[in-house]
């Protein structure tokens, strides 16, 4: 990325419109080499940028988040001699936020309520598996009124989804543009500059989860704002959820920060290791003798 510098910024009261970034692990597990690798990329950017480094804990989903991952990711990441602004952002205490935004979705007429299960989805997919498993056809989407407020009468169980294509035509209209993110380094086919905002190839994205949980979409908008981030920086993997999180960025009125999508670490077999079974976390190669020097050859940053 841009403007690279060598000198360590202080890391107290940083002045108002400084450059910023984060890295943001959901504690539901502890950290890998992968997960070093994005924090150390994002961390030798804020020191190069002078820029503030922040943390943010993506604990929505209560059902998969524990206190003591939280606890190993953030002494992990100590450890490799990363430091970072307190407090630190939990995501379960900013739910009323969440809301409001949904609230805000809620007004432009771009969310529904889609009442269908898995297997419905599975059976009706009629697109390629997305990045998320398979593409939702849009099933719920042209239900009427009356059939949505009788099933949820019914108490039938249903996430709240956004109607991309009505999404992505409001936010054009409202920047009276066609809409552009910046990518600074690497897409996955090594895409770079501004490029052009098409979030429907992925299918209406599930804004509310059917446990009532708020999706990580909109989250990460919202925080990502709130916590003043310009630059976010984190895996090709989440590069397809860009042109949705633009859409929601200018339909909620936030800013526009600059995305860099770093190459994913893979083993010999080109295999994701964070996604592995057996994959070794930094508490295991730790616990082997391994040094924060080690973790940064090991992950192509030595
Ligand atoms: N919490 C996400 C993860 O652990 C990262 C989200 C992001 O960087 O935008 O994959």
């Amino acid at each position: 990325m841009s403007t690279q510098t060598t000198s360590t910024p202080p890391r107290s009261t940083p002045p108002a419109n400084t450059l910023a970034t984060r890295f943001a692990p959901s504690p539901n597990g502890h950290l890998h080499p992968g997960h070093a690798f994005s924090a150390l990329t994002a961390w030798d950017w804020a020191n190069a940028n002078h820029a503030r480094f922040l943390l943010r804990i993506e604990d929505t989903d209560r059902t998969r988040s524990r206190l003591e991952f939280e606890q190993s990711q953030l002494e992990d990441l100590a450890w490799l001699g990363l430091e970072w602004e307190t407090p630190v952002r939990r995501q379960s205490e900013h739910m009323a936020d969440y809301q409001k935004g949904l609230d805000r979705l809620t007004q432009l007429g771009v969310i529904y309520p889609c009442f269908c299960t898995r297997k419905d989805i599975t059976e009706a997919a009629i697109a390629p598996h997305g990045a998320d498993g398979v593409i939702y056809p849009g099933t719920c989407r042209h239900l009427s009124q009356d059939v949505r407020a009788t099933r949820i009468a019914e108490g039938t169980a249903h996430a709240l989804r956004m109607d991309v294509t009505r999404a992505l035509a409001i936010a054009e209209r409202l920047k009276g543009n066609r809409l552009t993110f910046t990518e600074d380094g690497s897409g996955p086919q090594g895409e770079t500059g501004r490029l052009p905002v098409d979030p429907t190839p992925m299918g209406d994205a599930v804004i509310t989860r059917k446990d009532g949980v708020i999706a990580y979409h909109l989250a990460v908008v919202m925080d990502d704002a709130a916590q003043g981030i310009t630059h976010i920086i984190r895996g090709q993997d989440l590069f397809f959820a860009t042109p949705l999180h633009r859409v929601l960025q200018v339909l909620l009125d936030l800013p526009e920060p600059a995305y860099h999508h770093h190459r994913l670490i893979t083993d010999d077999t080109g295999e994701r290791m964070a996604k592995r079974r057996d994959s070794k976390t930094l508490r295991d190669l730790r616990a082997e003798g391994a040094t924060p020097d080690d973790i940064r050859r090991l992950v192509g940053l030595g």
